[in-house]
């Protein structure tokens, strides 16, 4: 079995889908498990129709739903010359449901109705891709995730349960290979035991193709994306990025957590654990070798890696009580920081302070200084940036550090980590 994962930009238009469609060819004698994400922009158009949903605001939940339905009919359209598709109804369905929610009464719980409605990205764009590909001559099978994945309630930041998940795999998905060559289904969502749509977080139909790739014990995992491979930083600020060729799971997932965007950081682990090999090819040319990610480690520290997260805030606290960072104010302020669901990016401890850095687009720094206020002193500092280096040397240190004022610098091995802001 070859899982293949297609993320939202290739499945943007009828263009791309046509390529995916090529792309699933060259693999026509293989079984394939292909994970779509939803189409383009559509996730964060959903997003924004549940706030509507949510304040109650009609007219823009109305508008915005049929933005959404026309970009969906345009791809259809031009994927489908006539209209006897069943995909059509299908497609309409969808959209009848969301047209009629905002009549309905909804639940007390945001993150509940947030899934409910934004698995829907997901919903379309396999139901119009799977009918793209058996018009096109592929044998394929759309299968539901929300029948596949087992998860816990933690709506929109949900846990897989792996027993149940492994077991309705076997059951319902494996079978369907009997008379398919090729399984289209959904990134990112997943059930509650009583059948309620969960999501596995933003990003996450990577995690899905991991999840599936584990439990049908597939040979490989290829992620396609609309960049060459992994890259030793992001495009977007350095002009000369490298590809790393080959590079170790455990260096796939130090890089992912330090905040390389190119794969969500839960994937790797379950392929770790499988020995499964993990590729990330160009869907623009996929003939390119790519970047594979697998167990050796002997190629990861060729090239030093760089790793940018800006709009960074910093937070200091102490307490109060002249009471020194102790193990008791850790659990406390730990404690306090997991309950509102703030993830920290770079923590540091002096004797009467804890500093922590988490994104500021994340949170709201208003809220966070509310939270420790009653027993700590809080100070913070915005707009910084973090900057990790795998694999440093001096003259790459220099380079980075350049014109900007260090407010925490870390350093280990193989990582080194600084927190600071740009000199104007
Ligand atoms: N569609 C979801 C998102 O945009 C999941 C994914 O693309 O991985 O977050
Ligand atoms: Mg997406």
């Amino acid at each position: 079995m070859l899982v293949f994962k297609f993320g939202g930009a290739s499945v943007k238009n009828a263009e791309a889908i046509q390529n995916v469609s090529k792309i699933l060819s060259l693999y026509a004698t293989e079984k394939r498990l292909v994970v779509i994400s939803a189409m383009g922009k559509t996730t964060n158009a959903l997003e924004e129709i549940v706030q509507a949903l949510w304040d109650k605001n009609v007219s823009t939940y109305k508008y915005l739903v049929e933005e959404t339905y026309n970009f969906h009919l345009k791809i259809l359209n031009q994927l489908f010359k006539e209209h006897h598709y069943a995909v059509h109804q299908e497609v309409e369905s969808v959209f009848d449901f969301l047209r009629n929610k905002i009549d309905q009464p909804i639940s007390d719980n945001f993150d509940f109705e947030y899934d409910q409605i934004v698995s829907l990205g997901e919903i379309l764009s396999t139901l119009i891709v799977d009918a793209y590909l058996r018009e096109e001559g592929h044998l394929s099978v759309w299968a539901d995730t929300r029948k596949l994945i087992r998860t816990d309630r933690q709506y929109r930041d949900s846990n897989v349960d792996w027993t149940k998940t492994q077991e309705l795999i076997n059951e319902r998905l494996l079978p369907l290979y009997k008379s398919a060559k090729l399984v289209v289904t959904q990134g990112f969502i997943g059930h509650t035991s009583e059948g309620f749509t969960t999501t596995l977080g933003r990003e996450g139909s990577d995690y899905t193709a991991g999840i599936l790739a584990y439990c049908t014990d597939a040979k490989s995992v290829t992620i396609w994306k609309d960049v060459p491979g992994m890259l030793n930083a992001d495009p977007k600020w350095f002009e000369n990025t490298i590809k790393l060729e080959q590079i170790s799971f455990k260096e796939a997932i130090e890089l992912a957590y330090y905040g390389a965007s190119v794969i969500h950081p839960k994937t790797i682990k379950p392929l770790q654990n499988k020995q499964i090999s993990l590729y990330v090819k160009s869907f623009i040319d996929p003939s390119a070798a790519g970047t594979v990610i697998q167990s050796s480690m002997d190629y990861d520290h060729l090239i030093p890696s760089f790793i940018f997260k800006l709009e960074q805030v910093l937070f200091s606290i102490t307490p109060k009580d002249f009471s020194f960072i102790v193990e008791e104010n850790l659990s406390d302020i730990f404690e306090t920081l997991s309950k509102s669901g703030i993830k920290i990016n770079l923590m540091q401890n002096s004797a009467l302070s804890f500093s922590f850095a988490v994104d500021q687009n994340k949170i709201n720094i208003d809220k966070v200084l509310d939270l420790f206020k009653d027993k700590y002193e809080v100070k913070f500092n915005a707009n910084l940036e973090l900057i990790t280096i795998r694999h440093y040397d001096d003259e790459t240190i220099t380079k980075m550090i350049h014109n900007k004022t260090v407010l925490i610098e870390q350093k280990t091995r193989q990582t080194v980590r600084f927190l600071a802001r740009k000199i104007d």
